[in-house]
């Protein structure tokens, strides 16, 4: 079964507890990471992840908070051996602004797997990856960058999920949603590029979701900050560090 790991919950400006948002979807032998904001491989440590099982990441916008540890992500790869290429996938200013902060870095006496670059077309529904296990697409929200969330569909059991990655309540979005299974959305607070967990729960009742779960969420946050959210849509929660979802 299919899994979407919480590597991280928080959002640029964390607190003691919540490190950046940065996701991990498992199947057996398989792991995709989503973004690298932080130290991404101590996180997949940290949730038991196997790193000789990680594929590759995908990068869903250039923000630090979402590529910046990608130097640190590649430096861990080789030192934990690895040698079979590694993959990365995202839309051409997120893979470009990684590319560009990891060459600053002299690596000529590292001995990295091969790097393979996929860019990803910046419209709706555009192909990332086709497995055994999954089909995913992506779709652009809104920021003050070029964006795009993800739409997971696991091809054994048809389960579906999705994640808005940062952005305003957006029409491609709910979309990008429909009667998905499990949505991972940011709760950033309302404004530009960003949404309310309110805004975030009205996309998972437009969109027909079964569960909501809230990311990118700033410090203080607590439980009780939900009731209005729940008030529009029942199977909400705020995710937390670690917390894993079969879906
Ligand atoms: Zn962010
Ligand atoms: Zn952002």
């Amino acid at each position: 079964m299919p899994t979407i790991h919480l590597l991280g919950t928080g959002a640029a400006y964390t607190d003691p507890h919540r490190t950046t948002t940065m996701l991990a979807l498992e199947s057996p032998g398989h792991t995709l990471l989503i973004d690298c904001g932080g130290d991404v491989i101590q996180r997949a440590q940290a949730a038991g992840i196997d790193l000789a099982t990680i594929d590759g990441i995908f990068l869903t916008h250039e923000h630090p908070d979402h590529v910046g540890g990608f130097a640190v992500f590649v430096e861990k790869i080789w030192l934990c051996g690895r040698t079979r290429p590694i993959d990365m996938w995202g839309i051409a200013p997120a893979l470009s602004q990684a590319r560009r902060a990891f060459e600053t870095y002299d690596t000529s006496r590292w001995r990295l797997p091969e790097l393979r670059w996929h860019e990803v077309a910046y419209n709706e529904g555009a192909p990332v990856l086709e497995t055994g296990d999954w089909r995913i697409t992506a779709s652009p929200g809104v920021h003050g960058v070029p964006v795009v969330g993800l739409r997971i569909e696991c091809l054994r059991t048809g389960a579906t999920a999705a994640y808005s990655c940062d952005t305003e309540p957006c029409p491609a979005i709910v979309r990008l949603a429909a009667g998905v299974d499990l949505l991972v959305h940011e709760a950033n607070g309302e404004g530009p590029g960003h949404s309310s967990s309110l805004q975030a729960a009205r996309v998972a009742a437009e969109a027909g979701a079964r569960r909501l779960v809230l990311v990118h969420v700033g410090p203080g946050t607590q439980d009780a900050d939900l009731a209005p959210a729940r008030s529009v849509f029942a199977e909400v929660r705020y995710g937390d560090e670690l917390d894993r979802y079969a879906f």
